[in-house]
């Protein structure tokens, strides 16, 4: 059995990868030194490849994959590589579900609440004009946290969010039960979630039906002042609509975490924006040295044809 391992969208990209594409060999064969591993191009024979694990791959290449069992991808989200024409239909793709990353992102999610709940900004301009104004700031049950997207991280975002004493809500395609989370279930729950949410945290894939989902009819619907965290997909966001919400007041504040164009360029708006924060999608990144106990153990269930974890519903997108 051999494994092609590809990442990196060319020579370019690859040389500048080189030291986190050496961390990927070396984390992969430390789960299983046996590993027949081939780093692309240097494949060999293309029909002895079982397995292509992939990062950024160059566009196009599937095609000449017709032999392989599933394509691995070490990332979560699966947009990019699914809007590859050259894949074929009937080769399963496996995402990574990896729980580092969940902590990662809950961490994420945890700081950026606690920011807004505990108005550090505030205090840090009080503290510029040396001002000594004693206020309360919000009580953790007073605002309510409504997570866009239950599933592997969405979900460990809302439980953990609750467990800490959040006042927590959820919304999904279908029907869940959360311990401590208000689900809210599909497009007919959809602005009744809205209109319950002081703080979404965007946590969905990006699809057709949730490209451009965070725009000013969703603003509109929220709690007056809400605050927007978004960890989900660029395409999510509509940009314009997002600055007249907070130019309006509708929207306190919204960090950003992905964007339409990655990595920002360095004249747009966002950047010196007072009520937005950048970060350059970092929320979570796939750390090989956890990831590739999934990608090996996952191998190792579709040699036995047992069902890889993660692995991606073709027909949803996600
Ligand atoms: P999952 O596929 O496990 O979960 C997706 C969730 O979104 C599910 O609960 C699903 O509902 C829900 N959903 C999808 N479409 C809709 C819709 N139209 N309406 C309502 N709910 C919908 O994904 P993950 O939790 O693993 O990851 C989510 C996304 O996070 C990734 O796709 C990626 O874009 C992003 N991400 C960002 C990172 C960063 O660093 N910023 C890092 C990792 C991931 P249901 O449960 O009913 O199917």
């Amino acid at each position: 059995m051999a494994i092609g391992l590809v990442i990196g969208r060319d020579e370019n990209e690859r040389k500048k990868m080189s030291s986190y594409i050496q961390e990927w060999m070396d984390s992969l064969l430390a789960q299983d030194p046996q590993l027949d591993l081939r780093l692309y191009p240097n494949l060999g024979d293309i029909n002895e490849i079982d397995f292509i694990v992939v990062l950024n791959a160059p566009t196009g290449i599937f095609k000449e994959f017709t032999h392989v069992k599933a394509i691995l991808t070490l990332t979560a989200g699966v947009d990019s590589l699914l809007s590859d024409n050259s894949l074929l239909p009937h080769i399963p793709i496996v995402r990574i579900e990896d729980p580092f990353m969940a902590d990662d992102i809950c961490q994420y999610a945890l700081t950026y609440v606690l920011q807004y709940m505990k108005q550090v900004e505030h205090w840090h301009n009080l503290q510029k004009h040396h001002d000594w104004d004693r206020r309360v700031p919000f009580v953790f049950s007073s605002k309510t946290i409504g997570v866009m997207g239950l599933g592997y991280l969405g979900k460990r975002v809302a439980v953990t969010l609750s467990q800490l004493g959040f006042t927590v809500n959820g919304w999904s395609q279908s029907p869940k039960e959360i311990p401590g989370v208000t689900v809210y279930t599909g497009q007919d729950q959809f602005i009744d979630f809205l209109q319950h949410t002081d703080i979404a945290v965007c946590l969905l894939p990006l699809t057709l039906n949730t490209r451009d989902i965070l725009n000013k009819n969703t603003f509109s619907h929220l709690k007056k002042g809400a605050h927007i965290i978004n960890m989900g997909r660029g395409e999510q966001l509509v940009e314009e609509d997002l600055l007249a919400a907070l130019d309006s007041g509708q929207l306190t504040g919204a960090t950003l975490d992905v964007f339409r164009q990655e990595p920002l360029p360095k004249d747009h708006l966002f950047w010196d924006h007072p009520k937005i924060i950048v970060t350059p999608h970092i929320a979570s990144i796939t750390n090989p040295r956890t990831a590739a106990v999934q990608v090996v153990e996952n191998i190792k269930r579709m040699q036995k044809s047992e069902e890889p974890i993660g692995k991606v519903d073709l027909t949803q997108g996600y």
